[in-house]
């Protein structure tokens, strides 16, 4: 039997879905979504679902009417399929909602509904405005801004709202905004009393400004504010003055391109978001398997030869342990051998795996790790180092100059992926980015092959104004052979420690 379920995607921030509706889409069979659900939300979905893009874009043609919208939901739901109607905000606060389930109840037909966070409640939050605070005010209204306040019959009490209410809160208002404003003074509410306009409410973009009534709708109207925002009337929006703390993150505003592989971008991309930063993933760099496993698995098959076994990142972890499993083994193959890892990221890495380093050097490189195994004292040992395919020699001939016989195996190589983004370019050329980063050599190589540009000096002048942020000397070394400045370089060379330098550079 099939069942159609209502859900709130919440107001644009992926993560502000509710767990109970989170649970549902990922059991989707059907999703039929809106233009102010999000994308995002959608990769949660299973890859077979049947994907419906319902349309309602505000101003714009619907793609599927409402009608069409009901009818589709009931078909779906007739024909056996697990159906998620996904809808931006809360599906009950001016998103047609009711009417949807109420087509279902006269079909006959299943259903559960989902609450979300609201845009009202999203805007609050993070323009730093509380909608009802016990000092200014305890009560708040939700209204519709659609409605031309000129109209003669309205379905809204402009006489009661307008000093009714302490705060008041219109969704869809922005095209209305002169004519709201003119309204509420009209009725008796004070010119003076602040309002706030929040655009895009929770996402990276969020774009909000203030003014009172008697001049909100000018100050929108020279910013370019456009739907869907919110307008919020009363006193509490002064409260924005010392809570306003979403966009005094110290990146809010900032776009930065994040140049790692897929698989590797998200630690980057987490801790850029969490200090306010809007990401554009550009990955330089896709991983693939070697073209021959015969040298790591004839290693494998002497292993215990090998006194030391060294990993410099946690693609050869990965890649060396799926191999490793593949062949029927497990950890118990490298009882004898001692684990060094390069940095604190390859040494947690090993400990999912249930291997606790025997060695982290101080300088999280290869020049570190041959001057930490050196004092170790490597003369003599066997080194097996599962690797990239292509990667510097420091290490191999650090060690070997120290006495020890190196056995280097790819376990995976690198590639520039075979797509070239167009786009990109022309958005660094128009400055649309205010940085890029770059965690390792061949990232910045492929980035500038992947532009396109013809020499040093167009590439210059594409990145003119642009920051740049290296992850260690190695690769700052490569920004500049490739005829770039270097703006921010942490002195640990971590992803984290990266982070920690471009907010310190932004603050500064
Ligand atoms: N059901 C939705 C509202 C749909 S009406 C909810 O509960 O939020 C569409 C209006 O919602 C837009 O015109 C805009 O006023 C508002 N809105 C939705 N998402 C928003 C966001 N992220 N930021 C600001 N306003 C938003």
């Amino acid at each position: 039997m099939g069942k159609a379920y209502l859900v709130g995607a919440g107001p644009g921030d992926p993560s502000l879905i509710t767990i109970r509706g989170m649970e549902i889409l990922k059991r989707a069979e059907v999703v039929i979504y809106d233009y102010l659900a999000g994308t995002k939300l959608l990769r949660h979905v299973p890859e077979d679902a049947e994907y419906i893009y319902a349309g309602k874009k505000g101003g714009v043609k619907h793609t599927h009417t409402q009608d069409e919208i009901n009818a589709m939901l009931v078909d779906r739901v007739q024909s056996g399929k697990r159906v998620v109607r996904l809808k931006g905000g809360d599906p009950f606060i001016f998103g047609r909602g009711g009417e949807e389930l109420e087509e279902l109840v006269k079909a006959g037909l299943p259903f559960e509904a989902v609450p979300g966070v609201t845009s009202a409640s999203a805007a609050a939050t993070f323009a730093g405005v509380p909608i009802t605070h016990r000092a200014y005010t305890s009560s708040v209204a939700f209204i519709t801004g659609h409605e031309d306040p000129n109209k003669k019959e309205s379905n809204i009490a402009w006489d009661k709202i307008s000093t009714g209410v302490g705060t008041l809160v219109f969704y869809m208002g922005i095209k209305n905004l002169p004519s709201i404003a003119a309204n509420l003074i009209k009725h008796g509410r004070d010119p003076k009393t602040p309002v706030a306009v929040v655009r895009w409410a929770s996402r990276p973009n969020q774009r909000s400004v203030v003014g009172t009534l008697d001049t909100i709708a000018d100050i929108v109207k020279k910013e370019g504010i456009k739907p869907p925002a919110l307008t919020i009337v009363g006193d509490v929006v002064n409260l924005r003055e010392t809570i306003n703390w979403y966009e005094n993150r110290p990146l809010f505003g900032k776009t930065i391109v994040v140049t790692r592989t897929r698989e590797q971008a998200s630690e980057l991309v987490h801790l850029l978001e969490e200090n306010g930063a809007k990401c554009t993933e550009f990955a330089t760099i896709s991983l693939h398997p070697p073209d021959s496993w015969d040298e790591l698995d004839s290693a494998l098959e002497k292993i215990d030869q090998f006194q030391w076994l060294v990993f410099t990142s946690i693609n050869a972890i990965h890649a060396f342990f799926g191999r490793l499993y593949e062949k029927g083994r497990d950890v118990r193959a490298l009882a004898n051998c001692k684990v060094a890892a390069v940095g604190r990221v390859t040494d947690e890495c090993l400990r999912s795996y249930g291997l606790v380093s025997d060695l982290l050097p101080e300088k999280f490189t290869g020049e570190g790790m041959v001057e930490a195994l050196g004092k170790v004292g490597v003369s003599g040992a066997n080194i097996l180092i599962p690797r990239a395919l292509k990667a510097r020699q420091v290490l191999p001939e650090g060690l070997t100059r120290a006495g020890a016989a190196v056995t280097i195996v790819p376990v995976y190589q690198n590639k520039r992926p075979e797509e070239v983004d167009t786009n990109m370019r022309a958005k660094l050329a128009n400055k649309d980015v205010d940085m890029v980063t770059f965690s390792s050599s061949s990232t910045v190589t492929n980035f500038v092959e992947m532009l396109g540009v013809k020499d040093k000096a167009e590439l210059q002048d594409v990145m003119s104004g642009i920051q740049v942020a290296a992850i260690g000397p190695i690769t700052a070394k490569t920004v500049e052979e490739v005829g770039l400045t270097v703006d921010v370089q942490p002195d640990t060379y971590t992803i984290p420690d990266m982070v920690d330098a471009i907010v310190a550079d932004a603050v500064k």
